[in-house]
C-alpha cells in the first residue's frame, strides 16, 4: 500500500499553545481508506527545517499531507518550502484569485496584496478550492511522491479532505480488486476423463483459473476470477462454467458446499417425493449420510439394513428362487429389495444397495461388483451394476454416493 506520512506546520505547535489534533484526524482519516501512516512530524514556521522535513519526506514516503503555513503571511512557508526543495514553479491560479477577490467583496473589502500569493498554485498539480477561506488546497505528485498542502484552520481543513483530498486520494489507491471462487462438483467421472474433456478451456485459461480436484471419488473444477467487483467477476465465470457444464454437465451434481447427500435431498423436497431404502453392503450409511442433512424427514421414509438372506426375504420379500438362483448379490434381487422398501414404506422411490464390499469375494463374485437398484412409484425399476476399487470402506463409500448422485438427478 501507499506509505504516508503527515506533517504539522505551525510554530504555536511546538510552543505547546495548540495541541496536533489535525494529524491524529488525519491518520484515522487514512487509515479508514488503507493508507498506512509511518509518521507525524511537527515543525515550526521556518524555512530551512521545513525544507529538511520536506526532503526526508520526499526520500521515505508516497504521500505526505501538511497542514498550516498556507496563509498570507511572511511566516507561512509551506508552499514555498516545497517549490523550493523539488524545484517547482508556483503560479497564479485564475480560478483562485476570482474566489479570493470575490470573498473580500463581499465582505467590502480590497484584496490585500499579501493574500494573491494564496493564489498560487503547481501548474502541473491539483487544486483544492476552499470555500471557507482564501487559500485553496494544493496537491503535486513529483518523483513518485504526492505533496498535499492543505490550510490550517479546522473550518477549512475539515470539509476540504471530506470532500476533495479523500476522492483524490481514493483515486491514486489501486484498484481494488475482488476473487471470487466457483466450484463445480462432479460424481461419476474420473478426474483425468473429466480434465480430458475440457482441456481446450484448461490449456486457455486465464481468468478464471480453472483447478481440478479429486477427493473422496469425486472431482471437482474451482473457477476462480479476478475483477473489480464480484458481479463483474462472476461475468468472467458465468460463461466458462456454461461451457464447462456442456461438455461434462452429466456429471455435475452441485457447486461451492453442496453435497451429494444435500442435493439428493433438495432435489427430492422440491418436487415433493420420498424415499425408502433397502441397504446390504453400505450397511445403512446412505440413512445416515441422509439423516445428517436437517430437513431429510421431508424426504426419508426410512430403510432397511436387509444384510441377511433371511431380512431380504422377510422384510422385503425378495424371493427364495432369486436367492437361491441368481443370489443375493445379483440384478434381481437388488431390483426385488427397491421395489420391496418403496412398498413397505408407500415412498416414491426406492433404492436398494447388494454387493461385494470385501475384503473377500462373495458368493464367488469379486470384491467391488454392486448392485445399485433404484424402483419408481411412477415407472420402472431400474439396476445399476458397479464395479468399485478400494477398501471395504472406501467401496462402501462409493456405493452409497452413487446412490444419492442417481436419487438427485
Ligand atoms: P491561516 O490563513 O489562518 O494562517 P494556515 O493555513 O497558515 O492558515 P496556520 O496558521 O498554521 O494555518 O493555522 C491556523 C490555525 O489552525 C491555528 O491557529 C490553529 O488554531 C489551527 N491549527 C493549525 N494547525 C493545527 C494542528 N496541527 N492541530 C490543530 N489545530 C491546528
Ligand atoms: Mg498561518
Amino acid at each position: 500500500g501507499l506509505r504516508a506520512e503527515l506533517v504539522a506546520v505551525g510554530t504555536e505547535l511546538l510552543l505547546g499553545q495548540i495541541v496536533d489534533t489535525h494529524s491524529a484526524y488525519l491518520s484515522r482519516f487514512l487509515s479508514d481508506i488503507g493508507i498506512d501512516v509511518f509518521y507525524h512530524t511537527a515543525v515550526g514556521d521556518n524555512q530551512a527545517r521545513l525544507q529538511d522535513v520536506i526532503r526526508a519526506a520526499h526520500s521515505r514516503s508516497d504521500l505526505v499531507i501538511f497542514t498550516g503555513g498556507l496563509g498570507p503571511t511572511e511566516d507561512d512557508l509551506t508552499k514555498e518550502a516545497v517549490s523550493a526543495v523539488l524545484g517547482l514553479d508556483l503560479v497564479e491560479h485564475p480560478p483562485s484569485v476570482k474566489a479570493l477577490e470575490e470573498l473580500f467583496i463581499e465582505r467590502g473589502l480590497d484584496v490585500p496584496a499579501s493574500n494573491y500569493k494564496q493564489a498560487l498554485v503547481f501548474p502541473q498539480g491539483t487544486v483544492f478550492p476552499n470555500p471557507n477561506g482564501t487559500a485553496p488546497g494544493v496537491a503535486v505528485t513529483h518523483d513518485g511522491t504526492t505533496f498535499v498542502l492543505l490550510p490550517g484552520p479546522p473550518v477549512e481543513l475539515y470539509p476540504m479532505v471530506e470532500n476533495e483530498v479523500r476522492p483524490f486520494l481514493e483515486a491514486l489507491l489501486p484498484t481494488k480488486e475482488v476473487l471470487l471462487s466457483h466450484v463445480l462438483r462432479f460424481y461419476g467421472i474420473g478426474e483425468s476423463h473429466l480434465v480430458k474433456k475440457v482441456e481446450p478451456l484448461i490449456q486457455h485459461q486465464s481468468n478464471p483459473t480453472i483447478a481440478p480436484l479429486a477427493k473422496e471419488g469425486e472431482v471437482t473444477l474451482r473457477l476462480t476470477a479476478k475483477a473489480a467487483d464480484h458481479k463483474q467477476a462472476w461475468n468472467l465465470i458465468q460463461p466458462v462454467k456454461a461451457e464447462i457444464v456442456k461438455q461434462v454437465g452429466h456429471y455435475l451434481y452441485g457447486v461451492n458446499d453442496d453435497t451429494l447427500e444435500v442435493v439428493a435431498i433438495r432435489a427430492l423436497s422440491e418436487k415433493r417425493q420420498t424415499v425408502a431404502l433397502a441397504e446390504s453392503c453400505t450397511g445403512g450409511l446412505i440413512a445416515r449420510m441422509l439423516t445428517a442433512i436437517p430437513g431429510a424427514s421431508n424426504v426419508f421414509r426410512g430403510g432397511f439394513v436387509s444384510y441377511s438372506d433371511d431380512a431380504k426375504q422377510k422384510w422385503l420379500h425378495v424371493s427364495s428362487e432369486v436367492l437361491a438362483s441368481a443370489g443375493a448379490i445379483s440384478e434381481a434381487a437388488a431390483r426385488s429389495m427397491a421395489e420391496g422398501a418403496m412398498a413397505q414404506l408407500d415412498a416414491d422411490w426406492g433404492v436398494s444397495v447388494t454387493g461385494v464390499a470385501g475384503p473377500d469375494p462373495a458368493e464367488g463374485k469379486p470384491v467391488g461388483l454392486v448392485f445399485l437398484g433404484i424402483a419408481a412409484k411412477e415407472g420402472k425399476t431400474t439396476v445399476h451394476r458397479l464395479s468399485l476399487r478400494g477398501s471395504r470402506e472406501k467401496i462402501q463409500i462409493r456405493a452409497a454416493k452413487h446412490a444419492l448422485f442417481i436419487l438427485q438427478e
